[in-house]
């Protein structure tokens, strides 16, 4: 890996581009995973590369809906594995969620090394591995409609970071309630999924585990109340507002 010296502006960005890049060389991420990132940063930058009000707010809800999950399920592609593999697995031991490992575009190889990886940062169960407990979404044209039968098929929680706006879509047809990190507020997937986490997941992750150890020990009336005061066009509309501010304070300085 190039060192990337610290006072540098973009070193955060410039370390997560690493992060995909030797994912890439390593077999997790896909071609397509690098392009992803790219649309990703180009958000981030018009974000201001910070977790903003919205954000915690959706986050917060988020923590609610999957600690009054009954069967909560994290959804696991290339990206997020070369991003937070060690992340992913402690959201999941802390809200006994379960990990599937599920891809666009699926490659046995590239599962592997998923697995692999998560397996080194402590993963004991990755489903979505096994042939015989497999079955398919409706409504949906990819490979991704394949799911485990133990897992998403059987969730009522699926979080699923950097998703595509079609899968998204059948997940919610499948009556799935959908929890997904996204950096663009407009795309199908924010605008499709039930709570909509608008900020880099490199960011958001280690916020929303904080915020299900907080918020493990509330009653579910609690819980009910921070899910049921929560709205997502609301909060994408917030976001929108805060790229346009950054883009008004940003244009009085040029
Ligand atoms: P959609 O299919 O939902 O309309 P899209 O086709 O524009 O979205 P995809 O390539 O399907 O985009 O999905 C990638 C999404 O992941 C993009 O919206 C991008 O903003 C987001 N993204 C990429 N990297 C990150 C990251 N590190 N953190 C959060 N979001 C990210
Ligand atoms: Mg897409």
């Amino acid at each position: 890996m190039p060192l990337i010296p610290k006072s540098h502006p973009r070193a955060k960005s410039l370390l997560i581009r690493e992060k995909l890049v030797d994912g890439f060389d390593n077999g997790l991420v896909a071609k397509e995973g690098l392009l992803a990132q790219g649309r990703g940063e180009a958000f981030d930058y018009l974000l201001g590369e910070k977790t903003g009000k919205a954000a915690k707010k959706a986050i917060k809800a988020a923590a609610a809906q999957i600690i009054q999950a009954q069967n909560p399920v994290i959804s696991v592609n290339g990206n997020i594995a070369a991003l937070c593999p060690k992340q992913i697995v402690k959201l999941a031991n802390q809200t006994k969620a379960k990990i599937e490992v599920n891809l666009f575009y699926a490659n046995e190889n590239r599962k592997k090394a998923i697995v692999k990886i998560l397996k080194k940062n402590g993963a004991k169960e990755i489903l979505g591995t096994n042939p015989k407990s497999s079955t398919k979404l409706v409504g949906i044209d990819s490979e991704r409609r394949i799911v485990d039968k133990n897992g998403i098929f059987a969730a009522d929680v699926v979080i699923v970071p950097l998703e595509d706006g079609d899968r998204t879509m059948a997940l919610r047809n499948a009556r799935k309630t959908v929890i997904t990190f996204d950096l663009n507020p407009l795309s199908r997937t924010s605008q499709t999924a039930n709570i909509t986490i608008v900020d880099n997941v490199t960011r958001a992750i280690d916020l929303l585990i904080v915020e299900c150890k907080k918020l493990s020990k509330s009653n579910p009336k609690r819980l009910e109340k921070i899910i049921s005061d929560f709205n997502n066009k609301n909060n994408l509309s917030e976001n929108v507002v805060q790229i346009k501010n950054n883009l008004t304070r940003r244009a009085r300085i040029a």
